[in-house]
């Protein structure tokens, strides 16, 4: 299933001593609408890392999330 987006912010970062580089933040609902799921992502060279972790804990054992979206277990 899709998720609802709630907050969309990429800003520019000042990197970590191998240039600069895009960070992705993106919020999410969750499925059952209690928490949020967040989706993190440094673009950066030499430290390109994606992370996606929810609030909820119902959600989190029920389902898989990928960016913007969700899959039962
Ligand atoms: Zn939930």
């Amino acid at each position: 299933m899709n998720l609802k987006q709630l907050e969309d912010s990429n800003h520019h970062s000042v990197g970590y001593g191998a240039g600069s580089g895009q960070v992705i933040n993106e919020v999410y609902e969750c499925p059952c609408g209690n928490g949020k799921v967040y989706y993190e992502k440094d673009d950066i060279p030499g430290f390109k890392s994606t992370d996606i972790s929810c609030d909820c804990k119902e959600c989190n054992e029920k389902y898989t999330f990928g960016r913007g979206t969700a899959k039962e277990k």
